[in-house]
């Protein structure tokens, strides 16, 4: 394809046009019980990039919302915004909507593309809205009551999609942001990811490759459009002609008859599913034998999910990969070998690998110097993945995206402590810097206390938190197990058999369900919640 040979003018919606043309008739997306084919999205997502073009204004920032959940109108939405020149901003109708409302109003975007379910939270947004929007709801059959609603707005509805037809290719500049991603900050406001095209399509070249992805795979979307991980799925399937199966909130109840059903070949998933499953009963041996690869990144992956994933998926491939947003979706990855990765585990968790082509590894001390092969300080990273910084805050980016003494390049603190290899073993993953709690003056890594008592309890959601806080750190250490039955008194006595006493938690909470993100991985700080009157 023309645009592939002039690597300048790539932009991550090449890989997905040179599959369309290769393979216009095999579906591109399943979702909401509809199959579209490649020549089908390529179709709508041209019109919702014409429809942007013709009423775009030199003005507006090159930034178009994706307010769309598992619909075919946010795959073709993702791809509309992106084949129009601009970047896409996912927005979660499943978030409570004043957070919506802000992400939107500091995207500063001027376009926005919706799905029918998610049309009634619209109100929230245009409202309030300074500017004139350009609404596109390519599901929507009747926009009259919409134009007559929001008159200071434009309403696209489906059938006014057909008129649009003169479609541009976009002027694509590697570094133009391909996607903004709001994630939680620390201050309870969300930052917003600036992710370049160059990041992702760096990413995608490796992955493609490393998974060895044909137009035969069916791959899992599991993961919102607000978690970074899905556009992995999308486009690391688009750029090989495979096909993407994205499941509603309810099929994600049981995951395994989804991949049954789907004859999926690659799963991509939080490992905390992994734990629910197991849990529930759900992982049965040979159950997944159309697995060829299952991927696991978001959190630590423990051994004891990997095997039993393992007994269910006897035909796949498992690897750990590793990644904060700010590095796009993953720049380390771990391959597990039964023979090698049991004894380079560490704690139970599964290390998390090598660095992606071109990705730099450097563990450093609270000074930001190297620490010695085999010890432990902080990961930073850089390279061709490291996305572009926070949008509009330049005083978080400088924070965050520093140069380290005696360097010349910027890396990305991750804020993740792990141990730096001895010779070319892998990097492990050792928890978060911040997991390191001060227990009467005792230093604790809680991802201890969840190993000794995972081991313990042989059940794999465990999360241990400091409680209460003191001034001095915290009184001591409670642990959230969850499933069960659990026999509490022996699991304490097996725990304080390995743990010195400040150690030991003082108090133990069995829940069928513990709180889950909006990532669906464990959230830390919603456990203090969950401490009721519990043993
Ligand atoms: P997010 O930006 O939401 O993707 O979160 C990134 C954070 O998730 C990382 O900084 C890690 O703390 C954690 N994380 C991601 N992948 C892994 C992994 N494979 N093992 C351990 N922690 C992980």
């Amino acid at each position: 394809m023309e645009l592939r040979a002039d690597g300048s003018r790539r932009g991550l919606w090449t890989g997905f046009l040179h599959s369309a043309k290769l393979f216009p008739d095999r579906p591109a997306v399943v979702t909401q019980g509809t199959s579209l084919s490649y020549r089908q999205l390529r179709e709508v997502a041209i019109r919702i990039a014409a429809c942007i073009q013709a009423h775009r204004e030199a003005s507006w920032t090159p930034l178009t919302a994706v307010f769309a959940h598992r619909s075919p109108a946010a795959f073709a939405g993702v791809l509309g915004s992106l084949l129009a020149g601009h970047g896409y901003v996912p927005l979660n109708r499943t978030f409570p909507v004043e957070r919506t409302r802000s992400m939107f109003v500091r995207s500063e975007c001027r376009s926005i593309i919706v799905d029918a379910e998610s049309l009634p939270q619209m109100d929230a947004l245009v409202e309030n809205a300074d500017e004139s929007l350009l609404v596109i709801a390519p599901g929507l059959e009747d926009p009259r009551p919409y134009r007559a609603r929001w008159p200071r707005h434009t309403v696209v509805g489906a059938a006014d999609l057909e008129a649009y037809a003169d479609w541009r290719v976009p002027d694509a500049h590697g570094d133009a942001i391909a996607y903004l991603l709001f994630t939680s900050g620390s201050t309870g406001i969300p930052k917003g990811v600036m992710v370049a095209h160059r990041n992702v399509t760096a990413y995608v070249d490796h992955a493609v490759e490393r998974f060895a992805i044909t137009e035969r795979d069916v791959v899992s979307q599991t993961f919102d459009m607000t978690f970074d991980l899905s556009a992995s799925d999308m486009f690391v399937a688009w750029e090989r002609g495979a096909c993407v199966c994205c499941p509603s909130q309810k099929t994600l109840l049981n995951p395994g008859r989804f991949i049954r059903d789907q004859g999926l070949t690659v799963w991509f998933s939080v490992p905390s599913m992994v734990a629910l499953m197991k849990q529930c009963g759900l992982l049965k041996p040979g159950g997944f034998p159309s697995l060829r690869l299952s991927l696991f990144c978001g959190e630590p992956l423990p051994v004891s999910s990997v095997e039993a994933w393992m007994m269910a998926a006897p035909n796949a491939i498992v690897e750990n990969i590793y990644g904060p947003t700010e590095l796009t979706i993953a720049c380390t990855g771990y391959r597990w070998d039964p023979k090698r990765a049991p004894a380079e585990s560490e704690m139970g968790i599964v290390p998390i690998g090598a660095p992606f082509p071109g990705m730099d590894v450097l563990v450093a001390d609270e000074r930001m110097n190297e620490v010695a092969p085999g010890a432990d300080g902080e990961l930073l990273m850089r390279g061709p993945q490291m996305s572009l910084g926070y949008w509009k805050d330049p005083d978080k980016t400088a924070t965050a995206f520093i140069v380290p003494p005696g360097r010349t390049d910027v890396f990305y603190r991750t804020g993740d402590r792990v141990r730096r290899p001895l010779g070319d073993g892998p990097l492990t993953h050792l928890g978060r810097m911040d997991s390191q709690v001060k227990i009467l003056g005792h230093r604790v890594e809680l991802g201890e206390v969840e190993a000794v008592v995972r081991e313990a309890a042989g059940v794999d959601g465990v999360v241990a938190i400091g409680w209460p806080i003191t001034s001095s750190g915290y009184g001591g250490i409670e642990v959230l197990i969850e499933g069960g039955p659990v026999d509490l008194d022996g699991l304490r006595e097996a725990v304080a058999a390995r743990l010195p006493d400040y150690m030991v938690p003082r108090r133990w909470h069995v829940r069928n369900r513990l709180p889950r993100n909006a990532n669906g991985k464990y959230d830390r700080k919603a456990m203090p919640a969950v401490l009721g009157d519990s043993q």
